[in-house]
């Protein structure tokens, strides 16, 4: 039998709700903020992400999916968005409408890295862009909305770590304040920090191995910053203190993509052991340019959404609901058959959420899967009562029943409170 690939998971119907959950609140809180949906293409040309992510990263080296396609095009499965959502600002000019352009965004990615808890290699981040303002108050803005998002979901104790990358300038001579720092102990890193040492030292940090751990916690890690950068760190930091944002500066936060200028930040959660990390993301001054576009700065952040979930389960003791039933039709013999399922499809058409066993069994056996279902409701067909034009109506939560009249049965049902769907889709033709 094939099975689904390592790394990769079915999302079941009993654990669906969560997701849902996770997906309004997000696009709830989004859009008090102004951020507008945008869904850009999973498959994009490998060179997006290999100029704007940098060859010397991990994702880029060892983690992205690339093929080549019938003709030859080199293609990657989008291992983030960020690299997307800027070609799609350029490519369809949303500069025109002048300001900061706000976008978010909720899907997969794919990266090709071992899989365990909190790491699939497709996966599903959910995550913003402000594309066009340099000013403070917007990087205060995306923290601030990334805090109360997981305020929102009832995850309360999480992490804010924040740093500053400084502007180009800065961020080149971070670098080599930070090779000074691990000079003396290039002996311990592990074979692929030895290789991020000349080509990307800032990844460094990020390594899991814990012998570089050990050394990356031991070396002082200064911050460069010119005085523009540093004046504008204070603003950020003053603007989330301003709104009670909880957060510590972390010099050693430094995220190893090549994009990153000024603010980066990362949102941890420790009850997540090991992958704590859900949210990840910081400021891209020049990453529009370079990919082709006017000199146009930005910032943006992602959430891992299944790291998000295990912190809902674990932290917030959220448990997913299965969607219930509004009515389950039960039929008392064979010959009723045709007009119970005229009867599901009338209530079907009201917006009444309904279901029938299509396998003639006692009346008993239907009355065990109305139960199993969750129905609130059982309409019962019986030979005798359909003679005069008349439906047994059962409340299965109050435990009564009643003869109705047929044609009376929709509007009794409506008129009752706490249907499932009844209450959203009511009057749905
Ligand atoms: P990590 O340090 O955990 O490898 P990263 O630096 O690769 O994370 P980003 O590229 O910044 O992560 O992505 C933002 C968020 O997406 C991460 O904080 C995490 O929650 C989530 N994420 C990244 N890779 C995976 C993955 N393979 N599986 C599940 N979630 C992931
Ligand atoms: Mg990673």
């Amino acid at each position: 039998m094939i099975k689904s690939l390592r790394g990769t998971k079915d999302i079941l119907p009993d654990d669906i709700s969560t997701w849902q959950y996770i997906e309004a609140a997000g696009r709830d809180i989004f859009n008090i903020y102004g951020y507008k949906e945008i869904r850009t293409p999973i498959i994009e040309e490998a060179g997006l992400f290999i100029r704007s992510i940098g060859d010397a990263t991990d994702i880029v080296q060892k983690e992205m999916y690339v093929f080549s396609d019938s003709v030859g095009r080199n293609i990657a499965l989008r291992p983030e968005a960020t690299a997307s959502i800027v070609r799609a600002y350029i490519e369809n000019s949303l500069f025109q409408a002048g300001g900061v352009t706000k976008l978010f965004y909720i899907g997969p990615m794919f990266r090709s890295e071992r899989p365990q808890q909190g790491r699939q290699r497709q996966f599903y981040q959910t995550g913003l862009e402000a594309i066009g303002s340099d000013n403070p108050f917007i990087d205060v803005e995306v923290i601030a909305l990334a805090a109360k998002f997981l305020e929102r979901l009832g995850i309360k104790k999480f992490h804010i770590k924040l740093n500053s990358l400084g502007c180009q300038k800065d961020k080149i001579r971070v670098i080599e304040k930070h090779k000074e720092s691990f000079k003396p102990h290039f002996e311990k890193l592990c074979e692929t920090c030895k290789a991020r040492f000349d080509k990307n030292v800032l990844r460094i940090f990020d390594c899991k191995e814990d012998s570089c751990k050990v050394v990356a916690e031991n070396v002082k890690a200064e911050s460069a910053l010119c005085s523009e950068c540093a004046e504008h760190f204070e603003k950020v930091k003053a603007g989330l203190d301003a709104i009670s944002i909880q957060y510590t500066v972390d010099n050693k936060i430094v995220r190893g993509l090549d994009y990153y200028t000024k603010t980066v930040f990362e949102i941890t959660q420790e009850s997540l052991g090991a992958k704590d990390a859900i949210c990840a993301g910081g400021r891209y001054n020049n990453l529009v340019k370079e990919m082709g576009g006017k000199d146009t700065p930005a910032i943006g952040f992602a959430f891992g959404m299944e790291r998000l979930i295990l912190a809902l389960i674990g932290v917030a003791g959220h448990k997913s609901q299965v969607l219930g039933l509004d009515v389950f039709v039960a039929v008392t013999g064979e010959a009723l058959y045709n007009e119970a399922f005229k009867l599901l499809n009338s209530l079907r058409m009201a917006g009444i959420s309904s279901e029938i066993d299509y396998d003639a069994k006692s009346l008993k056996a239907q009355m065990r899967k109305a139960e199993k279902l969750g129905a609130r409701f059982v309409v019962i067909l019986g030979e005798e009562e359909f003679k005069s034009n008349k439906v047994v109506l059962k409340d299965m939560e109050k435990h009564n029943q009643e003869e109705i009249q047929l044609d009376k049965l929709i509007a009794e049902l409506s008129s009752r409170p706490g249907l499932v769907l009844g209450s959203t889709t009511k009057g749905g033709k």
